[in-house]
Order: structure tokens, then C-alpha cells, then sequence
């Protein structure tokens, strides 16, 4: 999934990686088809079932499961997001298959959109939770519920309980895992718009499971090229000895290319907020100027409200996508209103036509 030329066949993640999340798929028709043939199932594996257990204290297997992915998180790293989630899986298609049309989208750096999903944990989880502190409630009691008490916990005759109509479920897949990759560059969503990957990137902060420094690195800069989540790579094991982002999700590519066999997971000190420090001659560069990056966060959450629950219709993702993809959107117009030269990822979207260029363009056509 690299698109990179050295891959040693020993070793190749990538491929792993697609029957992984290949078999997540396979999985998710096979609980469909389950549901429909006996008519009662597992009830989802989801992680936004995670909320009604937040709020109304049911215990669901998706609490469940998201539980257990934290706590694997907490040792092995931010793994979950490259192996095992579907929508990661739709933004690395994407790329590659835009990959094949010799398109490489460039990623979009933002200052203010990296908090989106931290802002929309705070939304989901803790603000309900104030708000029912304050308004004097009690807090949920946790139990385990049937499909009679209108959610169930385990098992379930609606499978489909918590989730948009096909048609917009499908929209959704195009949008985030889609969409996002062309305009924003990819693992976008990942990195800008989902709550959950936030979470994972907070147990990442913790967890000695991390990609070491283990042999000689002669700079060579094919890690940091590999890496589709963006991150320095050569930078960070040179001045950490090991990677401390944690958007790193351990899909193991950087390991993959590297010709000197100088890198490879294992067990190392907890990063903590060793990212956030600066590294060796490394100035982080942003699309946006202060300005534009504060509109940008600011027209994002006006497009989110709007959307979110549209016509009882639009989730809470798919918003968020909007939200980015709208206010990116308004920014780039802006731009093409007021400035003299706008590009847009490899597109030059407004150019000044300057005399030179036009006497040399009319002798062109003469
Ligand atoms: S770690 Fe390997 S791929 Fe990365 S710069 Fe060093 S030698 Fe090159
Ligand atoms: S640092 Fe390596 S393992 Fe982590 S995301 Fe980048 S390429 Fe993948």
C-alpha cells in the first residue's frame, strides 16, 4: 500500500494489511447475513454504541469492544486504526487506487482542525455528563438490557438499530473515506475528523508498543516517504530512537522500506508528550494562515451544526466530514476572490496573467 518500489517480499505488511482489513469486511457481511437468515444476532460491534452506555448505563458489545481495543492500545500502540478499522481501509484504497492514476493528494496541515476531534469527544461524551451533573440527575446506573427495554445488549433482533439508511451509510463511506483522501490528503479523516482515533492517539501516549530505532539508519528519508499518516520518521528515530507520534498506526510500511533493516516494533519507553517537542531541524509547515486556520475552525463548527441530524438523516461523521469539507471549500474561494495565486493541491486554480506572459502566449499562437 506504499507505492514504494522496495518492498521486500519477506516482509510484506501491506499485503497483510489488505487481507486484514479485507476479512473485516467479510466479516461485517457474514454478521449481516447472519441477522437476516436467523433474524436475531450479536448485537453491533460499533463504537458509537459506546454512547448508550455512557448515557443511559446499557451495557453493549460495542462498549465492550472499544474497552478491549483501548486496553490493547495501552500496550501495543495505536494499531486498531491500520488493521482493523473500515474506514481507514476505504482512505488507503482510495489513495491507492488514486495512486494508480498517478494522482498522489497532498495532505492538508491544519493547526486548528487537529483539536476537531478532540472537541468532538468533549460533545459526545463529557458534555452530557456535565449537563447532567448540573441539572442535578443521578448518575446512570450500569445493567444489561433486552430488545423489549428498547436496546439490547448482546444479542439483538435489529442489527441495524443504530445506524443511517443504506443509501446514506453508503454516502458516508464515500464522503469520509473517500472524498477526504482527494481533497485533504490521506488518512484525513483519521487525523481531522474521528473522535475515536483521538482516543486511540491518547492510549498511543502511554503505550511502550512503538517502532524502534534497532540498526544503523544512513538517512536516507525512505521511511518518512512511506509513511502515509505524514509523520517525520527519519527525524524521530534519529532524535528519539523510536516514533513518537501518535498518529503513528503501526501499519508497519516504514519498517517495510527500510533498506538497512534498521527499524522494527518492540516494546520502548512510553513516547508521553515527547512529539510535542521540537524536533532536530524540523519547522512544521501549515497550509493556512492564522487567520484562515481560526475561520476555518470557526466555519467548520457552523457547517456541523447544520448537519448534524439533517433531516433526521445525516450521522454525526458524515457531518463532521462535511463540516471540514465545506468550510476547506470557503477558505479556497476566499483565496480565488482576494489573491493573485491560488493552487489547490497540484491544481493552479488562479494565476496573475502578467504582460510578459501574454505577449509570449500571443506569439505562441501566432
Ligand atoms: S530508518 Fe531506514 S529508511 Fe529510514 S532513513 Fe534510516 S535507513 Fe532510511
Ligand atoms: S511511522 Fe511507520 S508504522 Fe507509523 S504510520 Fe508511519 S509508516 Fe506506519
Amino acid at each position: 500500500m506504499t507505492g514504494t518500489n522496495s518492498i521486500n517480499a519477506k516482509r510484506d505488511y501491506g499485503k497483510w494489511r489488505a487481507i486484514t482489513l479485507g476479512t473485516v469486511y467479510l466479516l461485517m457481511g457474514l454478521h449481516i447475513a447472519h441477522w437476516k437468515l436467523a433474524g436475531r444476532t450479536l448485537a453491533p460491534l460499533e463504537f458509537n454504541e459506546v454512547l448508550y452506555t455512557v448515557h443511559l448505563g446499557i451495557i453493549t458489545a460495542g462498549f465492550i469492544f472499544m474497552g478491549l481495543t483501548i486496553i490493547a492500545t495501552l500496550i501495543f500502540g495505536r494499531f486498531f486504526c491500520s488493521w482493523m478499522c473500515h474506514m481507514l481501509a476505504l482512505q488507503d484504497g482510495c489513495a491507492w487506487l488514486l495512486s494508480k492514476v498517478n494522482i498522489k493528494p497532498k495532505h492538508i496541515r491544519s493547526r486548528t482542525l487537529l483539536y476537531l476531534p478532540f472537541a468532538a469527544v468533549l460533545y459526545l461524551f463529557l458534555l452530557p455528563q456535565i449537563e447532567r451533573a448540573m441539572t442535578g440527575q443521578p448518575p446512570v446506573s450500569f445493567h444489561i438490557a433486552q430488545d423489549a427495554e428498547g436496546w439490547a445488549s448482546f444479542m439483538t433482533n435489529d442489527l441495524w438499530r443504530n445506524l443511517p439508511s443504506v443509501g446514506i451509510t453508503l454516502f458516508t463511506f464515500v464522503i469520509c473515506g473517500g472524498l477526504t483522501v482527494y481533497v485533504l490528503g490521506t488518512r484525513s479523516f483519521c487525523y481531522y475528523g474521528c473522535p475515536y482515533g483521538m482516543v486511540f492517539a491518547l492510549a498511543d501516549r502511554v503505550a511502550p508498543g512503538k517502532i524502534k530505532l534497532t540498526g544503523n539508519c544512513t538517512e536516507c528519508g525512505k521511511c518518512t516517504a512511506a509513511c502515509t499518516s505524514h509523520i517525520q520518521v527519519m527525524k524521530e528515530v534519529n532524535q528519539f530512537d523510536r516514533v513518537v507520534d501518535p498518529n503513528c498506526l503501526k501499519d508497519l510500511d516504514c519498517i517495510q522500506v527500510c533498506p538497512e533493516d534498521a527499524l522494527s516494533f518492540g516494546m520502548a519507553k512510553p513516547a508521553g508528550f515527547a512529539s510535542l517537542k521540537k524536533k532536530d531541524g524540523f519547522k512544521k509547515q501549515y497550509d493556512f494562515s492564522i487567520a484562515e486556520d481560526i475561520s476555518l475552525a470557526l466555519l467548520t463548527f457552523v457547517f456541523i451544526t447544520i448537519y448534524r441530524g439533517l433531516y433526521d438523516t445525516i450521522p454525526f461523521l458524515l457531518a463532521i466530514a462535511f463540516g471540514i469539507l465545506f468550510s476547506f471549500g470557503c477558505i479556497i474561494m476566499w483565496r480565488v476572490l482576494k489573491k493573485e495565486y491560488v493552487r489547490f493541491g497540484h491544481y493552479t486554480l488562479k494565476q496573475s496573467f502578467e504582460l510578459q506572459n501574454m505577449v509570449k502566449f500571443i506569439w505562441q499562437l501566432c
